[in-house]
């Protein structure tokens, strides 16, 4: 049984031993503030570049989106369609298309180096059209994907009907790029790896305690750090240190670092400019 509290994933995910909790000062040169698959990306992959990371949760890793989605890898958007994104940013949508493009190859090639434990399936992501209309939509997209080089297929009906065992459906959009995750499994994996990687995990919850504990540990004052010259980061959006004191931090998450917030532990951290080429989604 699964409710909004208490994910199904955190019933297979397994048992894993809790990060301590941040008692005291330490010194990093990097703040990860949220432990979920941003966050545990973000400082996986910094630490890897050779940066000391400090990962800060304030509840359980994976507590929130992360531990409690549907684990599909989707290698396309719900939103708005590659010819919808250049026609609005220009030139600027061509990275991000490509980003959306290989991003699942990309999730699937990280599952293989590191060995993440996850129930990874590349078995492709296919999006079936209910009706005659939506086939003519998944045609257009399935389109729009091709010319910027994804390997989007068009189902008909008869290939959908073996695909999915079922007659209900007027065909699709595949992409075999696509596939599933258990993405609970797979905070905890990246966790696993972060941690092989030297990465500081601290979180303010037991183990796999799902359930909302409120108190939060972790905060920083977000005007002060401005202040301070510190990088702060919202909206998975980073901003770049200012001056020269101060530890970076980048807030992985919705918006985790939007309120006012005291600082009950601080982190102390030599300044540490962004890595060459900087960290992609910066302003
Ligand atoms: C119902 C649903 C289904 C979804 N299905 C899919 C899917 O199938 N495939 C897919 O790709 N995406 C899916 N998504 C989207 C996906 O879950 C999110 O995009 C993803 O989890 C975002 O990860 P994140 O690390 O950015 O944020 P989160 O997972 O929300 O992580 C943020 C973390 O920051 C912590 N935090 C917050 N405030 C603080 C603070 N002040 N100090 C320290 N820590 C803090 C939180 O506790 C949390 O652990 C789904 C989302 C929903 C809601």
């Amino acid at each position: 049984m699964s409710d909004g509290q208490n994910p199904i994933w955190a019933q297979s995910a397994g048992k894993r031993q809790a990060a301590p909790k941040l008692r005291q000062d330490t010194s990093t040169e990097i703040v990860v503030i949220g432990g979920g698959l941003s966050g545990l990306s973000a400082a996986l992959h910094l630490a890897r570049s050779g940066r000391s990371v400090t990962l800060i949760e304030s509840r359980t890793l994976g507590w929130g989106g992360s531990g409690r989605n549907n684990g599909q890898v989707i290698p396309t958007l719900a939103a708005m369609e590659p010819d919808g994104m250049v026609k609005r940013y220009g030139d600027l949508a061509e990275p991000f298309i490509h980003l959306v493009r290989d991003s699942a190859d990309y999730l699937f090639d990280l599952v293989t180096k590191h060995n993440l434990q996850c129930d990874a399936a590349q078995t492709g992501w296919f999006q079936p059209a209910h009706n005659p209309d939506y086939l003519k939509l998944s045609e257009a997209r399935m389109m729009a994907w091709q010319k910027h080089g994804a390997p989007a297929e068009l189902l008909d009906k008869a290939a959908c009907d073996a695909l999915l065992g079922s007659t209900h459906w007027h065909g699709g959009m595949l992409n075999p790029t696509g596939g599933h995750i258990n993405p609970l499994k797979l905070v905890h994996e990246l966790a696993r790896v972060c941690a092989e990687n030297d990465v500081e995990i601290f979180e303010t919850n037991s183990g796999n305690a799902h359930r909302a504990q409120w108190r939060c540990l972790a905060r920083f004052n977000t005007k002060r750090s401005v202040d301070n010259g510190c990088g702060v980061a919202c909206h998975q959006r980073l901003y770049r240190p200012i001056g020269s004191a101060g530890p970076t931090l980048f807030c992985a998450g919705n918006g985790v670092a939007g309120r006012n917030q005291t600082a009950e532990c601080s982190a102390t951290a030599k300044h540490c400019p962004p890595p060459p080429g900087g960290f992609g989604y910066t302003r």
